[in-house]
């Protein structure tokens, strides 16, 4: 009779096949001896430097961005020491790949390009035994946890368990931006249904075929996850992502006070763009309490900003109502005014007493703000018209394109400049080419959220923060505006080089956990150079030594 017990695999094959001790062909020949790998591997021996240019070649000779995402993704599967180092050397070509746009396209597949599981799933069937569940998890030591339930994904709708790939690549950047070490990052995918026809047709479909919970079963399931989390890895900082409005708000404001939870969609985009408008004071001269901006767009996006851009105001001794009215919004109905019809709660601190203006290039003329930011998904809506009236209301008129991807940005940085003769101060969501105006060459900075999540998340963790605030967040703003050099502001960029982001997100950590000490956040004692300790738990891509 054959038995049918599988081998037990020898270390060193077992080794070969785990992605966090994996080194391919760079084991060398002391360790090949030691771990029993003669024979499993080719005999030359290469360097990581090596590997990093056969990966590369690799990468640029795919055909699509969405074949480099699964390259990418396969070597994160096999060897993640490589696929960090070759993330963190070439950050401004691979984001787009591990992150937006690409991760977008790759959840919309992802059914389909499915290929080995990652991350971590609790569904609705798992009720009353997530904890019991959670303990399948390998990675004891998890810190972070970055949790979807697929509602909200980007700009794309509800892609239910298909979102995996957001809480995958966030965590990503936290680790290639912030130096988080993998093995602390935990992806999780909340099931709780789905209401994309196409995917509850589609039998290759991953998640639960059934449609959304919401209500009480949604609600009990969310609270059972973060209960079993907090039990289970004691200190965790959770990261809700990518959720629905009304859901995203209301956890928000539900768990923020008790547990060592944020929203990066809210939080994170607050302090990035915040951290643009402070620096662009240092091109106007002017100050943040001089400033009223308008939104176009009053979702989770718009309405974080002007949260953040509120605590600033009230930093400089602005009382909230008087620091809310600095603060206006033109949603898919028009002018968010007192009075309106229906206002989501999440507004009504914004609707104030004006008369009811129906267009966007209206509301300019008669608010006539200083800053215009486009948080709306809808392109093409800072019109000609719009930023032409911009510029002659403003010197130097503050000009956010947000929404993304590039498709769906108001206005593209060429019509921001040439509309108002090079006078704009732009920044976008996703990026654009530099722009040459006559003899002058404008860079647009990139409000990219990676600039803050990573580093605020680094010193929550590193300083075992019990709760994480919008001050914090202000204070990631703050950190983010002082690093941008008078040579990034000469050429019209109101962010840092992306290239700096390990740096930029030390920095930003160092203040955020300065907070937590000085404000009794965590009971750990304060190291007496908080940078060095920072710099100290930062994971670098390189392969131990097992010989
Ligand atoms: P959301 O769905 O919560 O909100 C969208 C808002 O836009 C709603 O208030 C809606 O009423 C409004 N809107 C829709 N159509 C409109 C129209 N024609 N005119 C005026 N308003 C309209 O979405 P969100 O999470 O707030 O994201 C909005 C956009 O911001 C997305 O494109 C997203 O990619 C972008 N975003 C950018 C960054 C960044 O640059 N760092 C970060 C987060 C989100």
């Amino acid at each position: 009779m054959i038995n049918q017990t599988p081998p037990d695999l020898h270390a060193g094959v077992k080794i070969l096949h785990d992605p966090v001790r994996n080194k391919g062909t760079a084991y060398t020949e002391a360790e090949r001896d030691a771990l029993k790998l003669r024979g499993l591997l080719p005999p030359r021996v290469h360097s990581m430097a090596e590997q990093e240019l056969r990966v590369l070649g690799n990468i640029r000779a795919k055909p699509t961005d969405l074949e480099r995402y699964l390259y990418l993704i396969a070597l994160q599967d096999r060897n993640e020491n490589l696929f960090y180092r070759v993330i963190m050397n070439h950050l401004e070509e691979m984001m787009p790949i591990i992150y937006t746009p690409t991760v977008g396209k790759a959840c919309q597949e992802f059914q389909h390009i499915y290929r080995k599981p990652r991350g971590f799933y609790v569904s609705l069937q798992d009720k009353g035994r997530v904890k019991e569940i959670m303990r399948n998890w390998p990675h004891k030591d998890t810190r972070i946890i970055v949790v979807t339930d697929g509602e909200r994904i980007l700009g794309l709708g509800d892609l239910g368990a298909d979102g995996m790939g957001i809480p995958i690549g966030k965590l990503a950047l936290y680790t290639a931006c912030a130096g988080i070490h993998p093995t602390q990052c935990m992806p999780v995918m909340l099931d709780v249904g789905t209401n994309n026809e196409k995917l509850l047709n589609d039998p290759l479909y991953n998640g639960l075929e059934r449609r959304r919970v919401r209500g009480k079963e949604y609600d009990d399931l969310f609270d059972e996850f973060v209960t079993a989390a907090k039990e289970l890895f004691p200190g965790v900082l959770i990261q809700i992502e990518d959720f629905g409005n009304t859901n995203a708000f209301r956890l928000l404001d539900q768990y923020r006070g008790n547990t060592c939870l944020f929203d990066d969609d809210i939080q994170g985009t607050g302090a990035v763009a915040v951290a643009g408008i402070i620096a662009s004071m240092r091109i106007t001269g002017s100050k943040l309490s001089a400033q009223k901006i308008l939104f176009l767009g009053a979702g989770e996006a718009g309405i974080g900003i002007a949260n953040v851009f509120v605590a600033a105001l009230k930093e400089e001794g602005m009382n909230e109502d008087e620091a809310r009215k600095h603060c206006w919004f033109v949603d898919s109905k028009g002018l968010l005014v007192a009075g309106r019809d229906n206002i989501a709660a999440h507004k009504k601190p914004y609707a104030h007493e004006h008369e009811y203006i129906a267009g966007f290039a209206d509301a300019v003329e008669a608010l006539k703000p200083t800053a215009i930011l486009g948080l709306s998904g809808q392109p093409s809506t800072f019109t000609k018209e719009v930023v032409e009236a911009m510029a002659k209301i403003n010197e130097r008129p503050i000009i956010f394109a947000l929404s993304n991807p590039t498709s769906q940005a108001e206005c593209t940085a060429e019509q921001a400049y040439s509309w108002s003769e090079g006078r704009a101060i732009f920044a976008s969501g996703s990026p654009f080419d530099p722009v040459k105006l006559g003899n002058q060459v404008f860079v647009p900075g990139q409000g990219n959220n990676a600039y803050i999540f990573p580093g605020v998340g680094l010193g929550v963790i590193v300083s075992r923060s019990r709760i994480v605030t919008d001050e914090m967040f202000l204070a990631a703003a703050h950190s983010l505006a002082n690093q941008v050099t008078e040579a990034d502001l000469e050429r019209g960029r109101v962010y840092p080089a992306l290239s700096r982001i390990r740096q930029v997100s030390a920095l930003i950590a160092r203040d955020v956990s300065k907070m937590a000490y000085d404000k009794g956040f965590t009971d750990r004692e304060e190291p007496d150079d908080i940078l060095a300790d920072i710099h100290g738990y930062m994971y670098h891509p390189v392969y131990p030594h097992y010989a």
